[in-house]
């Protein structure tokens, strides 16, 4: 498995928008590449929909340029289903790894890894959004529109932002990542406002359907690592899924998550089933013909999304739920993007809405944040 610090090497052109060329950090990230890679410029295909075929052509390019409206934004959710009032720093787009299920490589028009250089408009939108609601914690997370710590060794973006989430009273900043790239978080003091989170699954399913990310055991070293560092530890089980073999593969993570890391410092652990929309399902059979994602009975969930049957998603979950509370009562488990009825076929007492989910966050991070 290729490591992603190699992605670096793999880029072929650095564009940089005309607009950005004097920027101090277009200028740091022009001096990592040679000259010969540096174009000032657009890459063709800008605002077309890339070809799947494209798309390998596209993670060999960088493209650094302004991004277009707010860069700090509600998490859109899903129709129909209990979110949990997360805020996404779109500070890139893009990711160099992967993943088969990726929903970027269907999603996303730009015909290359991106990056934004304008850190001082996602600061005061962050304030701003912070100041809005006193005593109200908001969680904000980079990786929604590419991996959070891939690019730092180019960017240093999160290096700057956990000093700047340490100095808030009510931020959190959720770096969610499939890397073990965690040195820019090194000799950094979170105080609390950082959480590092790792995407799991078991390393069979890494192997054959996770590219170019850290394996399982990379991961949970970092985690540890971070633990160890004064980070909160955030994990995901996104997306979780279903093959022959797989209650014991993921009683397996869980139990060397639990040999590893301190519950105690593990402020959130989400679960979510495989899903995808059938251009996602088109594109991935496009580029990876023979994946093992498709195994298994899906149908098509109201908000157009494909999905395991509903009760196969509450069996898994409810199994996943059972082995995490083994592990420790105390853990703060929630579901992304499912609907009311899983809810409560899972949890004695879930919550009703989107709203209720929200505050349950806040009164959890309240709670990790006295303790410090
Ligand atoms: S690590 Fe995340 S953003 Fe990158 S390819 Fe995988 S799913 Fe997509």
């Amino acid at each position: 498995m290729k490591s992603p610090t190699l992605y670096l090497n793999e880029i072929e052109t650095v564009w940089i928008d005309p607009t950005v060329r004097n920027h101090p950090l277009a200028q740091r990230i022009s001096t990592q590449f040679p000259a010969s890679k540096i174009r000032i410029g657009f890459p063709e295909g800008l605002l077309t929909q890339p070809h799947p075929l494209q798309l390998d052509r596209i993670k060999k390019r960088l493209f650094l340029t302004h991004g277009r409206g707010h860069l700090v934004k509600p998490c859109p959710g899903s129709r129909g289903r209990i979110c949990c009032g997360y805020w996404v720093i779109n500070a890139m787009l893009h990711c160099p790894m992967d993943c088969h299920y990726c929903i970027l490589q269907s999603y996303l028009s730009v015909p290359a890894l991106t990056v934004f250089v304008d850190e001082d408009t996602i600061r005061e939108e962050i304030q701003h959004r912070l100041g809005s609601r006193d005593g109200h914690i908001f969680r904000f997370g980079t990786g929604e529109l590419g991996d959070s710590l891939i690019h730092d060794a180019l960017t240093g973006f999160s290096r700057r932002m956990v000093p700047f989430f340490a100095n808030t009273r009510n931020g959190i900043l959720e770096l969610k990542t499939k890397t073990a790239l965690i040195g820019s978080l090194k000799g950094l003091d979170p105080k609390g406002h950082t959480v590092a989170s790792w995407s799991i699954n078991p390393q069979s399913i890494i192997q054959k359907v996770e590219p170019k990310t850290a394996s399982l055991s990379q991961r949970i070293k970092a985690a540890r690592q971070c633990q160890d560092m004064g980070y909160w530890i955030g994990l995901h089980f996104d997306p979780v899924i279903w093959f022959e073999g797989w209650e014991k593969a993921y009683h397996e993570v869980i139990e060397s998550l639990a040999q590893s890391l301190d519950p105690r410092r593990i402020i959130w652990i989400s679960l979510a089933g495989l899903r995808y929309t059938r251009q996602q399902k088109e594109t991935i059979k496009w580029r990876f013909g023979d994946t093992l994602l498709f195994f298994g009975e899906f149908f098509r969930d109201e908000d157009g999304k494909f999905r395991y049957l509903q009760s196969l998603r509450i069996s898994m979950y409810q199994k996943l739920i059972k082995w995490l509370m083994e592990w420790s009562p105390d853990l703060f488990i929630y579901f992304c993007m499912e609907n009311r009825r899983v809810w409560e076929e899972t949890f004695p007492s879930p919550p009703h809405n989107t709203r209720e989910l929200d505050e349950r966050f806040n009164q959890n991070v309240w709670r990790f944040l006295k303790r410090g």
